[in-house]
Order: structure tokens, then C-alpha cells, then sequence
């Protein structure tokens, strides 16, 4: 994958970020460009994913059903809102992420979010509900608990790719 160093980061403006560009084929969805960003000094790291050809802004909708659903491949830009309903939000913002993952990354990173919220909380109530939260997300990781996982992206940039999942205007 083609790197190119010592580029003005947008963060910072020094010259000591990292950018890397990959041009990939994602079966039912097309070419992708997945780029990311690392910067030395302000430490900065960015990534995001943009379909090469141009899409409409979309709503997929998936119901997680068996451990085999982990695999489901998905594609999420930087634009795209993820919901799991009763568990989380994850809007879109200057600190959101484009990735290509599949259904096991996704809840992963979803982990990590609630995680970092929890450990930021003071609130017992609250920790408890993160507490809970984390359960559940552990039990859909070993395809136990039936979650159901929506992607709004208004950039069209965003997929999951499977039969099961279902596509709709947004
Ligand atoms: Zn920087």
C-alpha cells in the first residue's frame, strides 16, 4: 500500500503526518479507497473509506441472528450514523471513522466506545446500564444475544454486504 511521510497534518499543520491510500475491490459493492492518516506530533489518527463510484444516501438494516452473521462484511465511511438500538449511537462527527470490517469489528469497536464512556462516568447507575450494555455486546460475540444493527450514511459510502441485510432509502 502506497505511504507517503512527512505530509501537513490538517490537525496540527506540521509536516509529520503519515498518509496511507489503498485502492480496494469489495465484492458487491465495488472499489473502495480506504485512506487513513497518523500524525507524530499531535498524535492524530484518522481513517476513512469512499466508494469510488457515486451512491445515494442509504439505510441498511441488519438483524443479527447466529455466530455465522459475525462475518458479515460491512463498509462504514466517516458519514455514516451506526444504531444498535436499546444499546448505542454512534453519530458521525470530526472524530468519526471510515473503516472496512465485518460484523465482529463493528461490535468490538462498539465495545470500546461504551467502555471508554463507562470508565469516564461517575454516576453507579450509569456504569451499571454500561455494565449491562457490555453483556449483551459480549453475548451477540458468540451469537447469543439477537442485536439488530442499523447504518445510516446520507453519502451512500456505507454498506453491509448480505443477503439478510436490508436496504432502504434514508
Ligand atoms: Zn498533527
Amino acid at each position: 500500500m502506497p505511504e507517503i511521510k512527512q505530509q501537513m497534518c490538517p490537525f496540527c499543520g506540521e509536516k509529520k503526518a503519515l498518509l496511507r491510500e489503498e485502492d480496494i475491490e469489495i465484492p458487491f459493492f465495488g472499489r473502495a479507497f480506504v485512506f487513513s492518516l497518523e500524525c507524530e506530533a499531535c498524535g492524530t489518527r484518522k481513517s476513512d473509506v469512499e466508494a469510488a463510484e457515486q451512491k445515494e444516501p442509504c439505510r441498511y438494516t441488519l438483524e443479527l441472528e447466529s455466530e455465522d452473521d459475525l462475518n458479515i462484511k460491512i463498509v462504514k465511511s466517516s458519514e455514516a450514523t451506526v444504531k444498535i438500538p436499546r444499546i448505542v449511537t454512534i453519530e458521525s462527527g470530526p472524530a468519526s471513522n471510515g473503516y472496512v470490517t465485518n460484523v465482529e469489528g463493528l461490535l468490538e469497536r462498539v465495545k470500546k466506545v461504551i467502555q471508554s464512556t463507562m470508565e469516564s462516568e461517575d454516576d453507579e447507575s450509569a456504569k451499571k446500564k454500561a455494565k449491562n450494555l457490555l453483556k449483551k455486546i459480549a453475548k451477540a460475540l458468540v451469537g447469543r444475544e439477537k442485536l439488530k444493527i442499523i447504518i445510516e450514511d446520507p453519502s451512500g459510502h456505507s454498506a453491509i454486504i448480505s443477503d439478510k441485510a436490508q436496504k432502504s432509502k434514508l
